[in-house]
């Protein structure tokens, strides 16, 4: 048995650094979580090496979060010169270059790249290139080199996962390749409705591609708040997303034109593109966990415990390939508390409670804390409070879309359980919402705060009257 307790308080005592190993710590992944743990331990004097296959950067730097945001601006104009002509503007000429868009994304993703290789060679970590294999507890071989290290550190992320249904793993796109499309399709098939689906049903809808969304539940985003799941149906249906609900995925075929999908009732589309949204499973495949003994979890997670520590006292692992919360900020605290435990003689946990986050969905969609239902079932009696409005922009525009705003607030003692928001901006204004909760916040705190007239977010210190 690993006496884990004696490991974290011994890194924390003198003998911390070793000439013994080639490095002191050894990340592999130059993802968010790693390269932020990589370079604070830098900081602290701890001799580091970050392993990268691919490039510096990772999932959310070179093919997620900050790429698809990109696409998500250039879409929203799309509907912002929709909405300019209720304003007395008349656009003539519109057009939009795929192309253009793509290289123009591909620059700022080279450029970030380039920012993170910096970010570490400043901290003093050395980067080696090339696909990390675990061949001990404390071994890590890349190519023909074995790197040795004290501790070990894995944050290789995660990867698109899709379910096995024929020809759909042979035939469709994900959110790897949706980013590098040279071509924008006429017409895509996405299959799922969680994150990525609803953003990129988005992004595709309102450069033009007719965007057929099939999923198995009644309702997009399972997990999420059921008045917001039945909103965003509407808010994609009336933005011109065709939603196919209730439905699987049979058979995914290719021809000289495109692609015929069928689905489970038989019915045939035949799209350009098909896209699988299905989720993401942690990046273990060829790492070697096994060369260390470090166990996972049924979904093949790397379990960790709360100072991220795998079954192996000298290998700890942070981010999507934890399967925790699998969001990149919560990736970076992890990285960087663990850096703080370890070398900086500050041994701190990452607190998971009211984590906010967003869908970049058009609307928008934000959250933090529970929704109503999980709400119910730990607190039993709650308050809604709710706000369905058409924006000011959209009396001109004419844009028939409503926001949607609610607050969850425990019935005994007024404390704000949950935040949730579909409309414009949503996720600019659930940040500062989230403080607010993780502090405790009472409906009557809510109440006292004076609103910002006129803005949409006034709204959530104006709801007074509870739903009935
Ligand atoms: P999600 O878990 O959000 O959604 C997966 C979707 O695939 C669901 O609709 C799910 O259906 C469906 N699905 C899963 N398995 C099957 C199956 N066997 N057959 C049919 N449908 C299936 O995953 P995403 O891929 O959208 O995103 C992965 C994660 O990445 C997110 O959960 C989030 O943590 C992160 N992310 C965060 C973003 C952000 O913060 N803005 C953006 C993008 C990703 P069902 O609901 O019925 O289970």
């Amino acid at each position: 048995m690993v006496d884990k307790d004696a490991d974290i308080v011994a890194a924390q005592s003198e003998g911390q650094f070793t000439k013994a190993y080639d490095y002191d710590l050894i990340v592999i992944g130059a993802g968010s979580g790693g390269v932020r743990a990589g370079r604070i331990a830098a900081g602290y004097g701890a001799r580091v090496a970050v392993i990268e296959g691919d490039r510096p950067g990772g999932t959310c730097v070179i093919r997620g979060c900050v790429p698809k945001k990109l696409l998500v601006y250039g879409a929203s104009f799309a509907g912002e010169a929709e909405d300019a002509a209720g304003f007395g503007w008349q656009i003539e000429g519109l057009s939009h270059s795929w192309s253009d868009l793509i290289a123009a994304k591909d620059k700022e993703t080279a450029r970030l790249e380039g920012v993170y290789r910096t970010l570490l060679k400043n901290a003093g970590a050395d980067l080696i290139e090339g696909w990390g294999h675990l061949k001990g507890p404390h071994e890590v071989e890349v190519g023909d080199t074995i790197y040795t290290a004290k501790r070990i550190l894995i944050a290789v992320g995660g990867q698109p996962s899709t379910p096995d249904v024929p020809g759909l793993a042979e035939y469709a796109i994900t959110s790897n390749e949706a980013l590098d499309l040279h071509k924008r399709p006429d017409h895509i098939v996405i299959y799922g409705s969680g994150y990525i689906a609803l953003e990129f049903a988005g992004i595709f809808r309102a450069f033009g591609s007719k965007v057929d969304l099939i999923y198995r539940a009644d309702l997009p985003l399972r997990g999420f708040d059921m008045d917001v799941r039945e909103h965003i149906a509407e808010a994609l249906r009336d933005r011109g997303i065709n939603l196919i609900s209730g439905r699987i995925i049979a058979e995914v075929k290719k021809t000289a034109e495109g692609h015929v999908v069928t689905l489970d009732d038989g019915s045939v589309l035949s799209p350009d593109e098909v896209m699988a949204a299905t989720g993401r499973a942690p990046n273990i495949n060829g790492l070697g966990l096994e060369a260390a003994a470090i166990e996972t979890n049924a979904r093949g997670a790397i379990k960790v415990d709360e100072w991220s520590q795998t079954s192996a006292a000298s290998v700890f692992a942070v981010g999507d390939v934890t399967d925790r919360i699998n969001l990149t900020p919560v990736a970076i605290a992890e990285g960087h508390a663990f850096a703080d435990t370890i070398y900086g003689d500050m041994p701190r946990a990452v607190n998971y409670d009211a984590v906010p986050s967003a869908v970049f969905s058009q609307p928008n969609i934000a959250s933090v804390g529970l929704s109503q239902e999980q709400a119910e079932e730990v607190y039993g009696r709650v308050q809604i409070f709710e706000s369905r409005f058409r924006a000011m922009k959209n009396t001109l525009s004419g844009r028939p879309e409503k926001t949607y705003m609610k607050l969850i607030v425990d019935a005994d003692t007024q404390k704000i359980l949950g935040v949730h928001m579909v409309g414009p901006d949503a996720a600019e204004i659930m940040q500062g919402m989230a403080i607010a909760v993780k502090m405790g916040a009472r409906k009557s705190d809510f109440d006292a705060v004076i609103g910002i007239h006129p803005s949409a977010a006034e709204e959530f210190v104006t709801m007074r009257t509870p739903r009935a």
